[in-house]
């Protein structure tokens, strides 16, 4: 980009302000980022610790606003209403207009409602936004039920945020178990013991059928497709998020669920580029979704869009894919490709705790022993060695030598980790297993340089 450019990203979460900083780094144009939703970056992660009081809002924006005046980045706070894309122009709700030389649409995510009668009562709503966030303040005041509807990430953690503050919940899930289209059925079990020991009343294989309002146009209770009604206060809709694409949809960008892009992040309309949760590829890797709604999918978007925008040109390339949540207390950690059910072409090493919440998969290829992905439930693995298991395609074999140096916790590499090489051995019977010169803390200080290492290196680049 020449320092007489304009670049226009539209939305300053994760994916737009992190194009924006790279950049900044190697060139001098201007910047501007708008955003309906606020005047400055913040991390939505972590929307729910403000409501839960474990931070303040201003806790959660990570750059002050001379970061901002330093670095030349202008914020509007404003809505995009329109984008005349031939004349490369902006109409804004506040009734002024921008030109732009380049622009990148960053426009994130919306709750998916589903048209179910009565969901526009007082009292129902998603939780995606900083307006939601406030929305939700109020709706939940003085209230003693709340109905979570789906059962996603997001769902969980509404059922939480109402949880702390003393107000009973009930999740309606549509299939057996919760989490049970992504997990497989055993993991799937477990949250939902977690769950329900948590205090949430889990209503398994229950669906909204309609939102039942008051005289005054609030809610006072759902219905549910077994024709139950439940009294309530307050509804989340946690039923999903779909790309932020609405105003688009009358323009000559292609769309789909999603803006159309290839691996460069470019759409079908010169100098217009789609990155982050609102960017579907048209060609996905192998193993990858289409849409990426992830926190840090979102920032490797912003960055790989920067070297290209700067004159480095670079597809982008995910590597083995991560994730990480909390059901409540209870963590989760997903590495890879670790599906729900799976041929016989497949299969897993898996352990689960006795009498506590806690799990270890590991999916494997049969034919070619190459691990596929782990599952951590209650116990935390180092993530750049399972990164490097996965992307080095290392075999179950090798990643059992090296199971040790993945631990954090040594009480668990003591004691549980000999009944999840049982499992392995019962696997692989004929297998012998050389353990490398069972050195493992060797193994972890290589690994602890290795990260810092590469930390250092991504933070002056
Ligand atoms: C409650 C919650 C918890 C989450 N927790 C996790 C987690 O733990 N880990 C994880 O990996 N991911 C998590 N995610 C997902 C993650 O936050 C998103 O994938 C990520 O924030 C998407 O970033 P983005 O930059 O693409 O879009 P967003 O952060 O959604 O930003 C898009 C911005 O564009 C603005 N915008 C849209 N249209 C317009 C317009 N027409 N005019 C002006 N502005 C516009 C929006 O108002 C918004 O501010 C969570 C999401 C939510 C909602």
């Amino acid at each position: 980009m020449q320092a007489n450019q304009h670049l226009v990203i539209i939305g300053n979460g994760i994916a737009g302000f992190t194009l924006a900083q790279q950049v900044r780094r190697q060139s001098n144009c201007r910047i501007t980022l708008i955003s309906a939703e606020s005047a400055t970056h913040f991390s939505r992660p972590a929307l729910m610790y403000v409501y839960m009081g474990h931070m303040r809002y201003q806790d959660i924006v990570p750059y002050p606003d001379w970061y901002w005046q330093e670095n030349n980045l202008v914020s509007m706070h404003d809505r995009v209403e329109e984008v005349d894309f031939a004349a490369k122009q902006l109409q804004l709700q506040s009734g002024s207009s921008t030109a732009y030389d380049t622009l990148v649409l960053a426009t994130g995510s919306c709750p998916a409602f589903y048209n179910w009668p009565g969901q526009e009562a007082a009292g129902v709503q998603g939780f995606v936004s900083l307006q939601d966030l406030e929305l939700l303040e109020k709706n939940a005041k003085g209230i003693n039920h709340a109905i979570v509807v789906g059962g996603g990430l997001i769902g969980v953690e509404l059922a939480e945020m109402l949880h702390s503050r003393g107000i009973a919940v009930s999740m309606l899930v549509r299939e057996e178990l919760y989490g049970q289209n992504v997990l497989p059925r055993q993991e799937a079990q477990l949250i939902c013991d977690h769950i329900c020991t948590q205090g949430i009343a889990l209503r398994l294989q229950e669906e909204l059928a309609a939102v039942l309002p008051d005289a005054t146009g609030r809610v006072r209770a759902v219905r549910t497709t077994r024709g139950e009604d439940i009294a309530c206060q307050l509804v989340g809709i946690a039923t999903g998020v779909r790309p932020n694409v609405e105003f688009l949809r009358q323009t000559a960008l292609e769309l789909d669920r999603g803006i159309l892009v290839n691996a460069f992040f470019e759409t079908n309309i010169p100098d217009v580029y789609a990155i982050g949760d609102c960017a579907q590829f048209r060609k996905p890797g192998p193993l990858s979704p289409a849409i990426e709604q992830l926190w840090y999918t979102g920032r490797m978007h912003g960055q790989a869009l920067a070297a290209t925008l700067t004159g480095n040109r670079r597809a982008y390339a995910r590597g083995p894919s991560f994730n990480s949540a909390k059901f409540f207390d209870l963590e989760y950690q997903t590495y890879g490709y670790v599906p729900a059910t799976w041929s016989d072409a497949y299969d897993s090493i898996y352990w689960q705790h006795q009498n506590q919440h806690k799990a270890i998969r590991l999916f494997y290829d049969r034919a070619s022993s190459t691990l596929l992905g782990l599952n951590l439930i209650g116990v935390r693995y180092r993530h750049d060695l399972c990164h490097h298991w996965l992307e080095k395609q290392y075999t179950i074999h090798q990643v059992m030598q090296e199971l040790a140096a993945a631990n954090f916790d040594p009480e668990f590499s003591k004691t549980y980790e000999q009944e999840l090489m049982q499992q392995y051995r019962e696997h692989f019977p004929q297998h012998q297993l050389h353990r490398k010169s069972s050195n493992w803390w060797q193994l972890r200080k290589h690994f602890a340089l290795f990260s810092k290492a590469a930390s250092c290196l991504q933070n002056n680049r």
